[in-house]
């Protein structure tokens, strides 16, 4: 039995996905720019996908501009946003946990002369949404908050800073990483007071390869690369209608049973602390009221890369801190107060509603023999 709890690197994809990419590269291989029927049938593929995407967001299907995956809309939601508005206005504001697609695009825009404001979480691991507030002033142009940690589950105040930051200063553009929330927890654009929101097909059930953007009405970012202004300009290249057309089948599945999920993965994240606290050592980094789809244990001192590669021996597959990194540490969880040891002995178990009880008592058993064989 393979056990696969690596689904915050990515996920298998689902049915729906694959018969929707089937069929676009099989029948409407058009280019949707183009003038014909066959132009015409792949636009309208590529706009279905759209309002799925919309639909789920609660927006306008306007808004959402389709982009290679969660990195690039990241890159641009940032990188276009700072270009608009970070003429005079000079000052960023961003969480100290974010992916590196934002982090490292930070990191860059302070080598260009902005003035980067890395808010870190308190004891306990936990951000207080007033640490953001107050490190905004009128010389701010944007904010980058993610709204749940891809190594931890942690959930970021996203909808409180934003909301108030929003009233304070209304100029300030607010951007979110909601690739490990959406389709798992509600996400809603109105909602969160975000001017833009990025979305990623292979954490979804999707494919590698495809993801979007979400750009409120008015609001300008500059795109990152020019050519034939697809998207409204916004990301020009032509459309991967294949990827598109999967990712809006595999949201459109997920989205009516989103709550409903959430409660099984709770359930799974129960049962699963449970077997846990019965082995010597191990220890949760991630907290109780954090998404329950991501938990980050650590292994009783044993090295992550010796205990995966141990586990993977079994058909089990998790990752060492998160895959993004081909395994090296990001250094977020000790922004969230884990200690050296016990981070050279995190694990990620990242579920989905298709894990099984069964799957998990498998884990727990091979990693339990795997504490007793592999020395600390
Ligand atoms: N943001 C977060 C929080 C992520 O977990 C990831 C994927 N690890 C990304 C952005 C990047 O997404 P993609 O793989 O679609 O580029």
């Amino acid at each position: 039995m393979t056990v696969y709890l690596d689904n915050a690197a990515t996920t298998k994809p689902c049915r729906k996905a694959v018969e929707a990419i089937n069929e676009a590269l099989t029948f409407n291989y058009g280019n949707p720019s183009s003038l014909h029927r066959m132009g015409l049938n792949a636009q309208l593929t590529v706009d279905s996908a759209r309002k799925s995407v919309a639909d789920a967001l609660g927006c306008d299907a306007s808004c959402i501009y389709f982009t290679s995956g969660a990195t690039e809309s990241n890159n641009l939601a940032v990188r276009g946003a700072a270009s608009c508005y970070g003429k005079r206005k000079r000052r960023i504001i961003v969480s100290s946990v974010e992916h590196a697609s934002v982090a490292e695009t930070m990191n860059e825009l302070e080598s260009y002369g902005f003035e980067i404001v890395r808010v870190r979480p308190g004891a306990g691991g936990k951000f207080n949404p007033a640490d953001f507030v107050n490190a905004a002033n009128e010389n701010t142009c944007l904010i980058s908050m993610m709204l749940v940690n891809n190594e931890t589950g942690h959930i970021l105040p996203v909808k409180e800073v934003f909301t108030v930051l929003k009233r304070r200063y209304p100029d300030i553009v607010t951007h979110c990483d909601c690739v490990q929330g959406f389709m798992k927890i509600p996400v809603k654009a109105s909602a969160l007071n975000a001017d833009m929101i990025s979305l990623s097909g292979h954490k979804i059930h999707a494919v590698k390869g495809v993801g979007a953007l979400y750009i409120r009405k008015g609001i300008r970012v500059k795109p990152l690369v020019s050519g034939g202004k697809q998207e409204k300009g916004i990301r020009s290249g032509t459309e991967s209608v294949p990827l598109i057309a999967g990712f809006g089948a595999a949201v459109k599945q997920l989205t009516p049973t989103i709550g409903e999920r959430f409660e099984y993965v709770k359930g799974l994240r129960s049962f699963l602390l449970e077997k846990l606290s019965g082995i010597d050592g191990v220890t949760l980094n991630s907290p109780a009221d954090g998404s329950p789809y991501v938990i980050n244990i650590s292994a009783a001192g044993r090295r992550s890369e010796i205990m995966l590669h141990y586990l993977e021996q079994e058909e089990i597959y998790v990752s060492s801190g998160s895959a993004c990194s081909k395994g090296a540490q990001s250094g977020v969880l000790a922004e969230f107060g884990v200690n050296q040891k016990d981070a050279d002995s995190a694990l990620r178990i990242s579920m989905t509603a298709d894990t099984t009880e069964e799957e998990l008592e498998k884990f727990v058993l091979v990693l339990n023999e795997g504490i007793r064989k592999i020395k600390t």
